[in-house]
């Protein structure tokens, strides 16, 4: 994966030669629906083997393991929090799992990070909403690492949409 700053593709973030890619994940860590099934299908068997070693993770929070199968060398998990209208605490968790991935990228020397949509699939976070909070966060691990590379994965055109909006705000 190239250049650092931001960029947006439309890819399988499976298929992403990342130095690490984040997988939304739910707080069991042993794989479910959308973007974390396809990770640990594509990643195999010793993906889960390690998952269960980590005891869960808690919402806002994220692990780190190896990326097996794939071509990025790690994975961080992290866990979205559900979209309950938004009096939840939802913006605060879900900028929190962008800060606790950019801090364990930091911390294991990742150079290259992609990133699904946390929380815009089964969890029901609204894409608008989700995209502005990932761009302001990405921003803030860039001014603290010019040299990273951040690739925002999105899945269908209307995850695009929201984050060149969310790129186009200053
Ligand atoms: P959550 O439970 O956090 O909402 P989902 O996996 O349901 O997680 O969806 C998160 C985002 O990942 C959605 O925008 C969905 O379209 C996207 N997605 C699903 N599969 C993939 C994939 N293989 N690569 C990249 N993004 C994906």
């Amino acid at each position: 994966m190239p250049h650092s700053g931001i960029q947006l593709t439309e890819e399988d973030i499976t298929g992403i030669k990342a130095d690490a890619i984040v997988n939304a994940a739910n707080n069991s860590l042993l794989g479910g629906g959308g973007v974390d099934g396809a990770i640990h299908r594509a990643a195999g068997p010793g993906l889960l083997a390690e998952c269960r070693t980590l005891g869960g993770c808690p919402t806002g929070e994220a692990r780190i393991t190896k990326g097996y199968n794939l071509p990025a060398a790690w994975i961080i998990h992290t866990v979205g929090p559900v979209w309950r209208g938004g009096t939840q605490g939802e913006p605060e968790l879900l900028a929190r799992c962008y800060r606790s991935c950019f801090s364990l990228a930091l911390e294991y020397g990742v150079g290259s990070i992609a990133f699904p949509a946390i929380s815009t699939g089964v969890y029901g976070y609204p894409k608008k909403e989700a995209a502005r909070i990932a761009v302001r966060e990405a921003r803030l691990a860039l001014a603290q690492n010019e040299h990273l590379a951040v690739l925002f994965v999105c899945f269908n055109s209307a995850t695009r949409l929201a984050y060149e909006e969310g790129l186009a705000e200053i």
